[in-house]
């Protein structure tokens, strides 16, 4: 059996003015995916598993992904796309299509990318079985219900079961080739949006609902049954969460078992709730400052880059700058950190330890948040650091440690801590741009803190200005009804 595979990852908040273009993108071309694999989990689900199959052959075509951010360049989209298809073109009779998405990637001028991918897609090759694993931050689109074969989602939040997510998607594929039955699937839509913090799996109401997909998935009859949550920090028309379940050739089953899970779903709305403690920012400050343990972590919740915020925001920032309570620490606050890439110039251009004047932050997102300048010296630097090859400063400002950064990149770890010389386990206080912590950043937090700070991925979703979303949704609409 002949397998194309193909991926294409991105989480686009249409909040965030940013452009993500050909410099956030980490592209990879046939067989190179073989060398991204080691960090591209779902696609190794995908693939390590259909090679496992006796019989079966991978055919890798493109692989492109980038932190999320503000929606994808028009033409850099349109480009890969091309690329993609002139690839698929050239092999000659698949057996099927096997792919990894996010779910929720959006183009500048186009809207929402995954319908629009599929559909070329199935023109190409329009009896072929297509079966795709989505992130659980999928919003799922009539053009991709139409496009596609099955879904299936990640069920772990953080997402720790990406490699399992792909390998899904292979055994499903796997399925209807040995026996010739096709996949049936069905989903319905919950109107409602729900900002990842309340949501985390290993949190209610989330978790127990896990539990129930993964129960009914024991069911003979069901392939997959997954919860995409959407993404609440796109203004979309089809936002949403969705139920969707896949079945072998039983419609009936997979429409009824997909309404039961929205149903349990939408019963349990009101108990999202955040399960970090979580402030506005001057209080959250001060409940981080007067915890006991190190490090304390304070998370930068409204301008987290890994929800596709800007990374730029300066509001919690300029709130620890002024903070007398952080100027007595005995080592400097970490905070990490500011995506300026002017900034960065300027820091690597000065002598490590050389005073220097230095305006950062609002590089991007001119909106939200303004521009700081402050005094201070470059403590340390490191070019072309991680995944994303990005330069790193750690600029000392006050009592306070910046680190800025060159490219839009996650602070999804203490390597890069470590990376600029800094010991976190010897800092009482550390800032991040995220939301939950990542598992990283949780084994060494002695407490965590989430300030409701503002941004792209502000966490107070009725303060978002959305224009396009259907309405009512809860919980912008508390009183939302669901049929
Ligand atoms: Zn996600």
């Amino acid at each position: 059996m002949k397998i194309i595979t193909a991926g294409f990852h991105h989480e686009s908040n249409t909040f965030n003015p940013i452009i993500t273009d050909s410099i956030d993108f980490n592209i990879y071309r046939g067989n190179e995916i073989y060398d991204a694999m080691k960090t591209y989990e779902s696609v190794r689900g995908v693939v390590e598993t259909l090679e496992s199959y006796d019989g079966y052959e991978v055919i890798p075509t493109l692989f492109a992904r980038a932190v999320p951010n503000g929606e994808v360049s028009n033409k850099l989209y349109y480009s890969l796309k091309e690329e993609m298809v002139e690839m698929m073109k050239k092999i000659e009779n698949p057996d099927a299509i096997t792919l990894a998405l996010h779910g929720s990637m959006r183009v500048e001028g186009l809207g929402e990318a995954e319908g629009d991918l599929l559909e070329v897609i199935r023109s190409l090759f329009p009896r072929v079985p297509i079966v795709v694993a989505l992130d659980m931050h999928a919003t799922v689109s009539e053009k991709m219900l139409s496009n596609a074969d099955a879904f299936c989602g990640y069920k772990q939040a953080p997402h720790t079961d990406c490699f399992e997510t792909g390998a899904l998607a292979a055994e499903m594929t796997k399925i209807t080739l040995d026996t010739g039955k096709p996949l049936t699937m069905s989903c319905h839509r919950i109107p409602m949006l729900i900002a990842g913090e309340k949501s985390e799996t290993g949190t209610q109401p989330m978790k127990q609902m896990i539990e129930e997909l993964r129960d009914l998935e024991k069911k003979p009859e069901i392939l997959a049954a997954s919860y995409l949550l959407g993404f609440p920090w796109a203004d979309s028309e089809d936002n949403c969460v969705t139920s969707l379940v896949v079945t072998l050739d039983d419609e009936d089953s997979a429409r009824s078992e997909a309404e039961i899970l929205a149903s349990k779903f939408w019963a349990e709305r009101d108990n999202f709730k955040f399960h970090t403690d979580s402030f506005e920012p001057k209080e959250a400050l001060e409940q981080a400052l007067s915890a006991e343990g190190r490090p304390i972590y304070l998370s930068d919740s409204g301008d987290n880059p890994t929800a596709g915020s800007s990374g730029d925001c300066t509001g919690l920032l300029e709130i620890i700058l002024d903070s007398p309570g952080v100027e007595k620490l005995e080592k400097p606050l970490l905070y990490a950190g500011i995506y300026d890439p002017v900034a960065v110039k300027t820091c690597l251009k000065a002598k490590e330890g050389e005073e220097l004047t230095l305006t950062f932050g609002a590089a991007f997102d001119t909106v939200t948040t303004k521009p700081l300048t402050k005094k201070g010296f470059v403590a340390a630097s490191i070019k072309g650091w991680g995944d994303y090859s990005a330069d790193m400063v750690l600029f000392r400002t006050g009592n306070t440690e910046i680190i800025l950064v060159s490219r839009h990149i996650g602070f999804i770890g203490p390597d890069m801590f470590y990376a600029l010389g800094v010991d976190p386990l010897k800092r009482k206080l550390i800032t991040v741009k995220l939301g939950y912590l990542t598992a990283f950043h949780k084994e060494i937090a002695a407490k965590t803190f989430m300030a409701l700070s503002t941004g792209s991925s502000n966490e107070i979703l009725e303060s978002l200005p959305y224009n396009k979303v259907k309405r009512p949704l809860f919980p912008l609409d508390k009183d939302a009804v669901y049929k």
